[in-house]
């Protein structure tokens, strides 16, 4: 007889994308920046070393002040935490009590399905249109129900992004809304917290991560926007010293070197244009992507095959099946799958192009 709690036994555990530790590979699989983060990173990290033998500051006040600088805002405004997916542990266990409604998306970022399982809340999907649309007629009557609806925004796996008029649709009237902007900075008109500032702003969360445009995925940091008021009952949860201190000065450092991200920011953006059109000359369909990531599906389909001569060659990118997604028309019920590709360098791109004609050669 199992000793875990019933609803840790249910629930299967989150899978993460494979990560082999031994150089060679092109990896275009988990969505990492291609490109090092800014130098004043390992400068401040250096620095840092010298107080390992202290506890780092708990809230990580230098690092919220730069964090909130970004945006305009004070540091009471910003929850910084071990990666983002922290800050979805951290509001899961804030708001959700045993049968609470959990809504996500779906095709979407699985995690928000296990952690609302392993809190015992009631996870349900909202099912896409084929277009990664909503179908608001539909999904109103979940949404007025939940109690916490998780949007990441761009999406994943499809990069596409929702208009702040849509994501306030699925802002339930006794709930929370979490807008994942993991992805934000690829924006072509990044997001900067307007919608905090409507009149619902005290119940819309958006979590931000170092992972991606500040190309810190080995770091760990993340951080969560959000009125005060809600920061503080998060903060409540939050272990004392969840940020290390070289994470914080490491973070920090990046945060306040803007020009570096926003170079690799401009070359992602370039290369991903490239490889979008490349991809629809070879017969692919792929979404307009507003993250540093596509979606790719051909109509023979066999994504799994192309999958595994990629990675015979080296080359890793994400295949993704979505058992219970809308396939074709609305309606449709089948399952979708495909290629969700990381944008590289120009090198590791034209590789990938290079092994994925070379199939079809
Ligand atoms: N949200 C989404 C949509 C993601 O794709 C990821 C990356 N896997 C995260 C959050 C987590 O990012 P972090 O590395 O900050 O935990």
């Amino acid at each position: 007889m199992s000793l875990f709690r019933p609803a840790i036994d249910r629930t299967a555990a989150y899978v993460p994308g494979e990560q082999p530790q031994e150089s060679g590979w092109v990896k275009l699989n988990t969505n990492e920046n291609p490109y090092p983060p800014s130098p004043r990173v390992a400068d401040a990290i250096a620095a840092a070393t010298s107080r390992l033998n202290i506890y780092p500051d708990p809230l990580g006040t230098s690092f919220r002040k730069a964090a909130a600088g970004l945006f305009g805002l004070d540091a009471d405004w910003i929850l910084p935490a071990n990666g983002s997916d922290e800050n979805l542990t951290i509001l899961l266990r804030a708001f959700i009590d045993p049968g609470d409604v959990v809504l996500s998306p779906y095709p979407s970022y699985i995690l928000y399905e296990t952690l609302a399982g392993l809190q015992d809340g009631r996870y349900e999907r909202l099912v896409l249109n084929p277009d990664w649309s909503w179908d608001f007629d539909a999904i109103a009557a979940r949404v007025a129900n939940a109690k916490l609806v998780f949007v990441p925004n761009p999406n994943s796996p499809s990069g596409n992004r929702w208009s702040d008029e849509d994501l306030l649709k699925l802002l339930p009237p006794h709930g929370i809304l979490v807008v994942d902007e993991a992805y934000g900075d690829f924006c072509d008109q990044p997001h900067r917290m307007e919608l905090l500032h409507r009149p619902e702003g005290k119940r819309i969360v958006v979590t931000r991560t170092l992972s991606k445009s500040y190309s810190l995925a080995g770091l760990r940091l993340g951080f969560a926007v959000a009125h005060p008021e809600l920061i503080a009952g998060m903060r409540k949860i939050k272990e004392s010293y969840n940020c290390d201190g070289l994470a914080l000065a490491g973070g920090e450092a990046a945060i306040l070197d803007q020009a570096w991200m926003l170079e690799n920011r401009r070359k992602v953006l370039a290369t991903r244009a490239r490889l979008t059109s490349r991809l629809r000359e070879a017969g692919f369909h792929v979404v307009d992507s507003q993250a540093n990531f596509v979606w790719a599906t051909h109509p023979a389909g066999g994504h799994k095959a192309i999958y595994e001569s990629l990675k015979s060659n080296r080359v890793l990118v994400r295949y993704m099946r979505f058992p219970g997604a809308l396939a074709g028309k609305t309606g449709d019920e089948s399952i979708v799958d495909g290629l969700r590709i990381t944008v590289g360098t120009d090198p590791q791109v034209d590789r990938f192009l290079e092994v994925l004609a070379s199939r079809s050669a």
